[in-house]
This record gives structure tokens, C-alpha cells and sequence, in this order.
């Protein structure tokens, strides 16, 4: 009789241990436990990359916490941290400061997880086992190559008045979308068909901290009122959908928009809702879309390598160096988007509706 009382107890207990989950915690752990940890929600891509890995970790058998670290350093440090106690066996990170999460890798390594920079580099840490991301150089390469397009540069059209900005200085991609867009950029810049009136063409002159859309307007607006009372600028280089968003409500606050003043050519990155509508209006000119779908099937698809310690999918190796090491990387392939391709490529592939874009 004692002895089935303390086996009923034991099971009592296995079964109580095994329903204490946390509200973020989903899915059957047959495959494993994933921690991941988004930067932030205030741009709609990170929902999206977040949801689509949760749906497809999930639909192959793993238990999956996702957390988000709005943009706040320590915030998502003791987010890893937590996921860490937990007991996950892997982390994928899209990191806020990408050289903040030395020590708390060296954690996780301790614990033998498997760490999976996703879309930004983690530097300065050995432990980094592979990153997922797009050609972030090439995406800047699109930027660029978009303004020299509409400008017809090539042509030997100019010279145009343009500005510069760049992403987050604590963001790898940033360096990699400046120095992609300035490949194209910086030989009209050099030879005067591209003149920069406020002078600043240096990454630390043109960034935005956290990818900022208020800290763009504000220095947009200062761009305007210091040097463009009588000339009018025609191209701004922007990174990012939520920057050019700021920039184009910092034009229009100045009469931008007008037959006689039209907007100048704008470029953005992720192809986000409000962009894509605002390209529709004729007001953003141009975005780069990520299909963030199939950025998180890759993830998946390494992750899944990884634990099975099967050879994990990589087609660049020489690219990231972290400052520690060269983490070996997939590469996915961004697309310039723009008003003549935007229903080809994003209605019917599927990331919106029609009706999405036009309510
Ligand atoms: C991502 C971009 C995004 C930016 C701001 C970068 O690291 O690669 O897609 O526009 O962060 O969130």
C-alpha cells in the first residue's frame, strides 16, 4: 500500500511539473524548447518574423517562448537570461545592440544551447553558431541602384541635390545597407552629379538610433531649414520604411508633395504596410521587401540541422565576422519593390491582400 501511494504521488508530481508553463511558452517539445527573442514591436516585420517562426517551430513539434525586448537592452539581456533558466535548448536572437550579449551567450554556451543569430549579426561572441539574414549589402546595392535609376544617373542626368541616412549605429546591417547603397552612390557624389548640401556623407553624420522614425524627422527637418530654403532636395536615401515615413512627414511640414514641389525620390527597407500604401499614394517612391516567411522556414530548416547534427545550411562563410570569429551564414535574396511591381511580387505572393493595401 505505501509503495503504490508513493509511486501515485511521483506520478501526482511529473504530471504537476509538466503543466507549469508560462503564458508565452506554446506548443509539444517533442523536437525541443526554442527561446526566441525579437528586438522590438513597434515595426511590423519583427511581428511578422516572431509569429511565422512561432507557427512553424510549432507545426514541427517544438515548444517555443517568444519574447520581445522593445528596443531596451537589458530588457531582453535578462529575457535570454530567462529563457536560459528554462531550459531551452536553442536560442534565435535578432538582437537590439548587437555587441551587448557577450556575457549572457557565455551563459547559454554553458548550458550547451545553440545560438542562431537572426536577420542581425551578434558580435563579439564566439558562441555564435550560425546566422540566418538576408544580403544585407545587396539590399543597399537596391537602394542605391534605385536612386541612380530614377535620376538617370547613368544617363549623365544632374547634378541632384540628395541626403543620406543611415540605420542604428549598434545594428551590423546598418554598416552593410550604407556601405551597399554608397557602392553605387559615392562615385556621383565624387564627380558632382549628386551633391549632398549639408555635407554629411559619413555613416556617424547620416544614423538614426534604433532605426528612429521621430530622430529622422528631426533631423530632416534641421536638413531643411539649414539648407534647402532655396534649393530643393531630390533623393533622400533611407534604410528604412519607418524612417522614410518620418522624412516624408518632415517634406510635406515644408509644402513638399506639390506640382510645383514635388517629392523627392525615397527609398525605404521592408516593405511595411503604412510604406507600401504611402508608395501606392505616390509618396514614398521605392521599399525593399524581405519575405519574412521564408526568412523564418530558414531558420527552422537550421535549427532543425543543428539538433539533428546534420550538416546545417549556409551559402556564405565569408561575409560576418563578428570580430570574434566569421559566422557561417544563409544569405535570402531582398526585392526592390516599387509601384510598378508591388502587386506581382507582394499581392500574389501572398504577404497582402488587396484589401489590406487599399483600406
Ligand atoms: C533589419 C531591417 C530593419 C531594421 C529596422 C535591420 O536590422 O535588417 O529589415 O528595417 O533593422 O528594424
Amino acid at each position: 500500500m505505501k509503495k503504490f501511494l508513493s509511486v501515485f504521488l511521483l506520478i501526482a508530481l511529473v504530471f504537476s511539473l509538466a503543466a507549469c508553463g508560462s503564458s508565452n511558452t506554446s506548443g509539444t517539445g517533442t523536437k525541443g524548447y526554442v527561446g526566441i527573442a525579437m528586438p522590438t514591436k513597434s515595426s511590423e516585420r519583427w511581428i511578422k518574423d516572431g509569429n511565422f517562426m512561432k507557427q512553424e517551430f510549432e507545426k514541427q513539434g517544438y515548444k517555443v517562448e517568444l519574447q520581445y525586448g522593445e528596443d531596451d537592452v537589458n530588457n531582453q539581456v535578462s529575457q535570454i537570461e530567462n529563457m536560459i533558466t528554462k531550459g531551452v535548448n536553442v536560442l534565435v536572437i535578432g538582437a537590439i545592440d548587437g555587441s551587448a550579449l557577450t556575457k549572457v551567450l557565455d551563459e547559454a554556451h554553458k548550458q550547451k544551447i545553440k545560438i542562431i543569430a537572426y536577420d542581425r549579426l551578434i558580435k563579439k561572441s564566439q558562441y555564435v553558431d550560425y546566422y540566418a539574414t538576408f544580403d544585407n549589402y545587396k539590399v543597399g546595392i537596391l537602394q542605391g541602384s534605385y536612386i541612380e535609376d530614377k535620376l538617370g544617373l547613368k544617363q549623365g542626368k544632374g547634378p541632384f541635390n540628395i541626403e543620406l541616412f543611415g540605420g542604428s549605429p549598434d545594428d551590423n546591417n546598418a554598416y552593410f545597407f550604407w556601405n551597399g547603397a554608397m557602392s553605387v552612390l559615392d562615385p556621383y557624389i565624387k564627380s558632382g552629379k549628386l551633391v549632398v548640401r549639408s555635407g554629411q556623407t559619413k555613416f556617424d553624420q547620416a544614423a538614426t538610433l534604433r532605426w528612429d522614425g521621430a530622430t529622422a524627422q528631426s533631423r530632416m527637418d534641421n536638413l531643411l531649414s539649414a539648407h534647402y530654403t532655396t534649393d530643393k532636395v531630390d533623393a533622400v536615401l533611407s534604410p528604412y520604411d519607418g524612417i522614410s515615413i518620418g522624412i516624408l512627414s518632415s517634406l510635406k511640414g515644408v509644402g513638399y508633395g506639390t506640382a510645383s514641389k514635388p517629392l523627392p525620390v525615397i527609398t525605404g527597407q521592408d516593405a511595411e504596410l503604412a510604406s507600401v500604401k504611402s508608395i501606392i499614394a505616390g509618396e514614398q517612391t521605392e521599399t525593399v521587401y524581405k519575405d519574412t516567411r521564408a526568412l523564418a522556414k530558414q531558420t527552422v530548416k537550421m535549427v532543425n540541422a543543428e539538433l539533428a547534427g546534420k550538416k546545417v545550411p549556409v551559402n556564405d562563410t565569408k561575409s560576418y565576422n563578428n570580430g570574434v570569429k566569421v559566422v557561417p551564414a544563409y544569405l535570402l535574396q531582398p526585392v526592390s519593390v516599387d509601384k510598378t511591381n508591388y502587386k506581382q511580387v507582394l499581392v500574389d505572393g501572398g504577404y497582402y491582400t488587396e484589401a489590406q493595401l487599399s483600406k
